[in-house]
């Protein structure tokens, strides 16, 4: 077969890492963004920058890949699909319509008799009324949401007094875990029964944003097996191609829940670069490109830190050792609570 071109559709680190690996396997790639300074555009063979639904450019993009993947999970389902329709799209757009929507990523997820947290709609502000005993709980944005942007927090009824909450958009509300741990499970499909599973990444959140993963979680046999368990029988069911990763909850009980799903390559497993022989990039692009499958080889034991907002300066005058390994993403600006950079650091 001849080596096929990739588009990729976002164009931000997630979009940097996956062009990086696929011009390793010397795969071409074009990125498709609507930021004018995407870092992707960096390490891709082309980019195109345009709107998501801006017909003439998403054609020219066409034209020229062989299939389509992305890195993120907000985009139009109309854009996916109607280039679904000429390339193919992978993981399907039916995949993602599911899971950029919490209400029915979530529906789906108990369907599979997997626990998640206890959830409802929330459509107004005297619906939560009714629902008191989901409190003290998280009310999030159906749609669009990412590093807990559009999240309120509801203690109780009275926070609603309060807190200035925006009903022209739809809400989930989900009871609030006591959690003692997150972790989350990167794997990769390539066809029925056909899977590359990493070990659990045991997970540290401040203020809803990834600070650091590590492996190996500090975790009890059962849950280690059950999130693995779990999380096949969620690709498998898909029918997904490429990388996913199930984002857990546990609870002061030992108690497991599915938070979310990212039908993409995952901040928690960057650490898979240096920690393991096969990337979770390289294997989503194996997988979207049907090149071979790897049986995955640990390497070391791993942490990564998130390099937030301006934290990143420090970083860009040190120096580091030997099995530390420090990723700039080259953003044009430094925003507050903006993912800049992460560093992995390899340990035995
Ligand atoms: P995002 O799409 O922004 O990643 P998440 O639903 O994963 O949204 O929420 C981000 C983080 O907020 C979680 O990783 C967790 O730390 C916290 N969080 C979210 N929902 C809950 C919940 N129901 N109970 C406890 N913590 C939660
Ligand atoms: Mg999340």
């Amino acid at each position: 077969m001849s080596i096929p071109t990739l588009g990729i559709i976002g164009g931000g680190q997630l979009g940097s890492m996956l062009a990086i690996a696929a011009n390793k396997l010397k795969i071409k790639t074009i990125i498709f963004c609507n930021d004018i300074d995407a870092p992707a555009q960096k390490f891709s063979n082309e980019f195109i920058c345009s709107q998501y639904d801006n017909q003439n450019k998403i054609n020219e993009f066409i034209d020229k890949v062989d299939i389509v993947t992305y890195e993120f999970e907000n985009i139009p389902y109309e854009t996916l699909n109607n280039i679904n329709k000429i390339k193919p799209v992978l993981p399907k757009p039916s995949i993602n319509r599911i899971i950029q929507h919490r209400l029915a990523e979530k529906d789906f997820i108990n369907k599979l008799n997997i626990k998640t947290t206890r959830y409802v709609s929330i459509e107004k502000s005297s619906e939560i009324n009714s629902v008191e005993d989901l409190l003290p709980g998280l009310l999030k944005t159906v749609t669009l949401g990412y590093d807990g942007k559009g999240q309120y927090l509801i203690k109780n009824l009275k926070d609603l007094e309060t807190i200035k909450i925006d009903f022209s958009k739809s809400y989930i509300l989900e009871k609030l875990v006591k959690l003692k741990k997150e972790i989350s499970i990167i794997i990769t499909r390539f066809g029925n029964q056909k899977y590359e599973i990493y070990e659990p990444i045991e997970n540290i959140h401040k203020e809803q944003i990834l600070i650091n993963s590590k492996i190996p979680a500090d975790i009890n046999d059962k849950i280690l097996q059950k999130s693995k368990l779990w999380a096949m029988q969620i690709s498998e069911e898909l029918k997904y191609i490429g990388t996913l990763c199930v984002e857990f909850f546990i609870d002061r009980n030992d108690n497991l829940y599915v938070n979310e799903i990212a039908p993409r390559v995952h901040n928690s497993g960057h650490l898979t670069i240096n920690a393991y022989n096969i990337s979770q990039f390289e294997n989503h692009i194996r997988a979207v490109c049907k090149l071979k499958q790897i049986p995955l080889k640990k390497i070391s034991n791993a942490k990564m830190t998130n390099i937030i907002g301006n934290q990143i300066i420090n970083y860009r005058n040190k120096k580091f050792a030997e099995n530390q390994f420090f990723f700039d993403y080259l953003k044009k600006e430094i925003k507050d609570k903006r993912k800049m950079g992460h560093l992995t650091t390899l340990y035995n």
